[in-house]
């Protein structure tokens, strides 16, 4: 738990959130501004600044991350179709929550290469 990280706050539940999945390690939620009909971000409950961070000891953390992703996409009945995911990085990434998660969209066809 980072005080003032607004992602450590919406885990604690200090900050509400539209909750879809939850364990020891791993939390999901609606995003708040979907860029997709089906917008949800998977984060680590660890918290790392972004995907830089991740180091050695966080392979299994950053794999049970996308497997969930890969379940949650499932559940909503994105696999079908299909759907994108999506890490921003720092700046150039477009990166404005600086904690680490995993956008998955889908709901329409994306378009390449991303803006
Ligand atoms: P980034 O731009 O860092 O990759 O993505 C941050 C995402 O967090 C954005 O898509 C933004 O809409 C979402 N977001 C920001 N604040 C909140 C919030 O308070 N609640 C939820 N559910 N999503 C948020
Ligand atoms: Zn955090």
């Amino acid at each position: 738990m980072t005080a003032d990280c607004l992602f450590c706050k919406i885990i604690s539940g200090d900050i509400p959130s539209n909750k879809i999945y939850e364990d020891k390690d791993v939390y999901a939620f609606h995003d708040i501004n979907p860029a997709a009909p089906s917008h949800v971000l998977i984060i680590p409950k660890k918290h790392l600044h972004d995907i830089t961070e991740a180091k050695d000891q966080d392979a299994e953390l950053i794999g049970k991350l996308v497997l969930r992703a890969n379940t949650i996409a499932e559940e909503i009945g994105l696999t079908e179709n299909g759907f994108r995911y999506v890490i921003n990085t720092g700046s150039d990434g477009g990166q404005t929550v600086f904690h680490l998660h995993l956008h998955l969209l889908g709901g329409r066809p994306m378009s390449w290469p991303p803006g």
